[in-house]
């Protein structure tokens, strides 16, 4: 159940699994929920597959990893999905951000892995002429009890995209956005900058005013 409205169950347990099999992640999370979690664990650790990401929206993604590993390790456990949307696509890529990464047999040269030039090169093409260059990031964290009971928000930050890529630090389509009321892109911003402003960030803000606090 995503649950704004109503008053906010309050995490009070000791424990919680990340729903994320993504090494990145988890030290990331781990430090914006510094001090508040006394036993942090990942997914992989309770030997839990990623279930398929078969929501349409990012709330609905996020929701359904935290439900799936809450039911599968008995424990609340954290989610989250995100990706870009772009006004001028109709939210493209959106919740299949990740995927736009992935070339076609044909064009890619045996290799797995993402390509996140290929997928900013796509999102350029299919722009085409459209002047309207603003986009979002999004991010949606889901906090899902054994219960089924999820607190599930949703954090953004607003920008304009831009061509030739610009940077080299972050990652996916950070070299391509300029957030509103700055001029670098956030491939050419410190870690430090970008997480300070972004949706995750944004997100967490809300997590921890919802659950995390008396
Ligand atoms: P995930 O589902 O949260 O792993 O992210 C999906 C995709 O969204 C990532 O592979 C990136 O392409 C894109 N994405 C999400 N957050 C960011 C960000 O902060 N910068 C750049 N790309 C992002």
């Amino acid at each position: 159940m995503t649950n704004t409205a109503s008053p906010a169950r309050h995490f009070a347990g000791d424990r919680l699994v990340i729903a994320s099999h993504n090494k990145g992640k988890i030290p990331e999370i781990a430090a914006l929920l510094e001090g508040r979690v006394a036993r942090l664990t990942s997914a992989a650790e309770h030997d839990v597959p990623e279930p398929e990401e078969t929501g349409d929206t990012f709330i609905a993604n996020a929701e359904l990893k935290a439900r799936f590993v809450a039911e599968a390790t008995g424990l609340p456990s954290l989610a989250d999905d995100s990706g870009v949307s772009v006004t001028g696509l109709g939210g493209d890529p959106g919740i299949y951000s990740a995927r736009w990464a992935e070339k076609p047999p044909s064009e890619s040269n045996g290799g797995s892995g993402r390509d996140f030039a290929y997928a900013m090169e796509q999102v350029r093409l299919k722009l085409g002429d459209t002047p309207d260059r603003s986009a979002r990031f999004v991010c949606a964290l889901s906090l899902c009890w054994p219960d089924g009971h999820c607190e599930t928000v949703e954090g953004e930050i607003r920008g304009q995209l831009v061509w030739p890529a610009r940077g080299t630090k972050g990652f996916g389509y950070d070299p391509i956005f300029v957030p509103d009321g700055h001029d670098r892109t956030f491939g050419e911003m410190e870690s430090a900058e970008k997480h300070a402003m972004s949706h995750r960030a944004d997100a967490f803000r809300k997590l921890v005013a919802r659950c995390f606090e008396s």
